[in-house]
Parts: structure tokens; C-alpha cells; sequence
């Protein structure tokens, strides 16, 4: 018998925890942070204690609390009996947090697959984010976590990477990935074959991309092997077609900073590497440099490493590195504790604000909103702000988008959005699925559930914790 459950995602977009089972062997289908379940009660300012441990995540329901999956230490810290891990593997479609990042809660013993590319954008977060208990995916220090014991190595989990056309088997099931598009490489759909025949998972992906035979490839392939059901995810089921590409992104983002005079500032998500290539062909094709942070250096050196993705280094000759002012603010070595930042202070190719501000129109700066404080040392007046990254959707990105807007306003620069999703519109995703023919759908990472039952098929809106039996 097969049978699954489902711990997030529902009626939410990401934190998607699926549970699988067939004749004993169970595993999970991405092991994400649901930001909604985390946002209903807590903030910047109030967050789950670190000195409580996975204690505060369970008692508010951020994790379902399932024997045999959390990591020992976590256990004992609340006063619980450490158990054997009871989950034969974690697949992982993607490195986007709401769907990777809770496996840093998970038992060291459970192996977490993924793809090679997705490994290598889960180790650039790694090298630049602070540990703590909601990052440590690729390994973890034990909790708590005494003085005496800060210098000890981490506790390395284990990890299995495919590529596309690979076949695994976690005990009897058989796993096929496929690679497919989304706003970040190393994205895969999956085919688990059970003894009861295919299940095929989306994780998350489009058809508008650059990349579009992939998530095809994974079409056909799921077409294929005639599913007995399919977890789909439905992110913008509610939207149909749009005109949106990447080639959009690029000629109205290229047009609008070929009439500036001035600095040009970019804002996008880094781990989207078809969005870095249109802003790096951008500068490069109007002769100005790409400046990003040392942040980014880390996830560029890994794209750089995997050839597929085609990616320039950071010593790139188009590409500068912007040195930000930390303690005395002069510049000094000193000044830099972070071992990322560190580690690249000798690079050629590192500039400073004041050396931006004597020539702005060279420069196109890559830079996020919670870097802003930046703008005063780089004065960009009248210059232009590409906002490459979704319009907000909830009350919380609202208000950051107003203070946002704010900053603009205040240097009197021009605003320019310019986009595209990394979610497939609900006419695409009808297609798809009508194309496949699951005999089932389970729709999750979605808002609009219901709106998955005007398909034919037989549609069940999954409820938490509930076994569907296959
Ligand atoms: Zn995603």
C-alpha cells in the first residue's frame, strides 16, 4: 500500500513536507520552512528561541511533530528520548528555503538527495549566512550548544546528488529525476515509482522561462509512465496567460538604464541565475560594470564551477565587488570579521561607494533592499531602480515595499519594475495537467486549492497530517 501525507503547503505557498510511504519505506518530498505558518506568530523581533530548541517550532507548530525524524540532540534538549531515524531519505526539488530549509531540524542519519547544482546553491548560502537553527542544512552543531564547544567541527549530514536522466532507489522506490525551469537552477521534478505505479511531484516550476524544454522533458516524461497521482503545485493558478518572459525583462530593464545618465541600481534574487545573466549582458552590452557584494561573490563562484550554467567568475573583468563599511567604517582590513568577506579581501576587482559616486553612470549595482542604508554612501540621485523581484502579496512585503519606495523617493530616483515569475500561470499549469492526465491531483503551494477542480481528473484537497491511501 502507498500512501501520503502532507505537513505544509496547504492553502500556503512553500513549506511543502510530503511524506511518502510504500511497503515500510518512507521519505520525504522537500522538508521547506512554511513562512506563513511562521509569520502568523512571530516577527523580526520575536522569533522561536534558539535556547528552546526545536521545543518552540513544535509547540507552535511550525514542525509536525513526527517520532523518528528530528535530530537527537533536539530531542534530549526538550527532554525527549532520541530516536532512530524512521525516514529512509528527504528529496529535495529545489534550494529555495520552502522547500529545503527545515531539513536542518531533521535526524543525521535520514540521507537528503538533491541536485549537484541545488547542493552547490545550499553551500553558497551556507558560506555567507550566520549559523543558526533554521540554517544548517548541510551540517549542524549540537544543541545546546555550550561555550566550550563552539570550536568543535559540525556534524555533516548526508548528501546524495543526481543530475537529470539519473535513477536512484531509496530502499524498493525508484526515483527519477527531471530537471524542469524555475526562477533557480538546479530545479527538478520528480517520478516516484511505487509499488502501486508513478507518482509524479512538480516542486515548483513554469513554462515562460528560458528554459522551457526542460519543464517539457519533465512533462513528457511524466506523461509517460501514466501517474496514479500527481502533487502540483499551484502558485499562480489563479492567473491565466501572460506575456512574460526573461527576453521582456531584459529589453525593458536594458532600455530603461540606457537613458540613464546616472547610477543605475539593480535589485534581484541571486539565486535566480537566468535573471543575473540578463543583468550581467546588460551591463557588459552598455559598457558599464556589474557591481555586486560579497554575498553574491559566493553563489557566483559556485555557478562558475558548474559548467552548464555558464556563468562568469567573480574576478570577471565585468564584474566589481562592492566593499561594505563594517566597524570604524574606513576600510581597514580589521574592520572584516565575516570569513566571506575575509577570505576575498585580496580580490583585484574591489571598489568602494566613494569610488562609484565619481563616475556612476559606469556602474550598475546590484543591490537588496536591506542593503539600502548603502544609497547614502552611493548618492544615486536621479538615478534609476530596477525592482526586479515580484510586487508584494501580503500585508508584511506591503510595508517593506513602502519604506522602500521611500528611499527612492528620497534620492529621486526612477522606479522601474521589471519581472517575471518563477511560478507557471493557471492556464500553462491546466495544460500540464490535463497533458499528464494524473488519475489524481493533490494541489499544494497554493492559495486556491479549489480552483485545481475544474480539471478533469479527480482533485482532493489535502488536509494536514490526513493519509491518502493510493
Ligand atoms: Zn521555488
Amino acid at each position: 500500500m502507498v500512501s501520503l501525507q502532507f505537513y505544509g503547503g496547504i492553502k500556503e505557498i512553500g513549506g511543502n513536507k510530503i511524506l511518502l510511504e510504500d511497503r515500510g519505506t518512507k521519505i520525504f518530498l522537500d522538508f521547506g520552512i512554511s513562512f506563513s505558518k511562521r509569520q502568523k506568530f512571530f516577527e523580526e523581533f520575536l522569533t522561536p528561541r534558539t535556547s528552546n530548541g526545536i521545543g518552540d517550532y513544535l509547540a507552535m507548530d511550525l514542525l509536525p511533530d513526527i517520532p523518528g525524524i528530528y535530530r537527537e540532540d533536539l530531542m534530549e534538549h526538550i527532554g525527549r528520548k532520541p530516536e532512530q531515524a524512521d525516514v529512509q531519505g528527504v528529496v529535495l526539488s529545489h534550494a529555495h528555503a520552502d522547500h529545503a530549509n527545515y531539513v536542518s531540524f531533521l535526524h543525521k542519519d535520514i540521507p537528503i538527495y538533491c541536485g549537484e547544482t541545488c547542493k552547490c546553491i545550499l553551500e553558497a548560502v551556507e558560506e555567507q549566512s550566520q549559523r543558526d537553527l533554521e540554517n544548517e542544512i548541510l551540517d549542524f552543531k549540537k544543541r545546546p550548544l555550550y561555550r566550550k564547544d563552539y570550536k568543535n567541527p559540525p556534524i555533516k549530514r548526508k548528501f546524495k546528488t543526481f543530475r537529470t536522466g539519473d535513477k536512484f532507489k531509496i530502499d524498493d522506490l525508484e526515483i527519477q529525476p527531471i530537471h524542469t525551469d524555475h526562477s533557480v537552477p538546479g530545479a527538478y521534478g520528480l517520478i516516484i515509482h511505487t509499488s502501486e505505479g508513478a507518482v509524479v511531484y512538480t516542486g515548483d516550476l513554469r513554462m515562460h522561462g528560458t528554459h522551457a524544454k526542460m519543464t517539457e522533458d519533465f512533462i513528457n516524461a511524466s506523461k509517460e509512465v501514466k501517474p496514479i497521482a500527481m502533487i502540483s503545485e499551484g502558485t499562480r493558478i489563479d492567473i491565466s496567460k501572460t506575456d512574460e518572459t526573461e527576453k521582456k525583462v531584459y529589453d525593458k530593464s536594458k532600455k530603461e538604464i540606457s537613458m540613464n545618465k546616472d547610477l543605475s541600481i539593480v535589485d534581484f534574487n541571486f539565486k535566480d541565475v537566468d535573471r543575473f545573466t540578463t543583468f550581467y549582458r546588460i551591463a557588459a552590452e552598455l559598457n558599464k560594470k556589474l557591481v555586486i557584494s560579497f554575498k553574491h561573490a559566493c553563489f557566483l563562484e559556485k555557478y562558475h564551477c558548474d559548467k552548464k550554467l555558464k556563468s562568469p567568475d567573480s574576478k570577471d573583468k565585468n564584474i566589481l565587488l562592492l566593499k561594505p563599511k563594517r566597524l570604524t567604517g574606513t576600510y581597514i582590513d580589521e574592520d572584516y570579521c565575516d570569513s566571506y568577506i575575509k577570505k576575498r579581501l585580496n580580490y583585484p576587482n574591489i571598489i568602494t561607494a566613494e569610488d562609484i559616486v565619481k563616475k556612476p553612470h559606469e556602474y550598475m549595482v546590484v543591490l537588496n533592499f536591506y542593503y539600502f542604508n548603502m544609497l547614502v554612501d552611493l548618492k544615486p540621485y536621479k538615478g534609476t531602480y530596477i525592482h526586479s523581484l515580484s510586487e508584494p502579496f501580503c500585508e508584511e512585503m506591503e510595508i517593506s515595499f513602502n519604506r522602500m519606495k521611500a528611499w527612492i523617493n528620497h534620492f529621486n530616483m526612477h522606479f522601474v519594475q521589471s519581472h517575471c515569475s518563477g511560478h507557471i500561470n493557471g492556464t500553462d499549469l491546466k495544460e500540464l495537467i490535463e497533458n499528464v492526465a494524473p488519475k489524481v491531483i493533490f494541489p499544494i503551494h497554493t492559495t486556491h486549492p479549489g480552483i485545481f477542480r475544474s480539471l478533469s481528473g479527480q482533485t482532493k484537497l489535502v488536509k494536514e497530517g490526513k493519509t491518502y491511501k493510493l
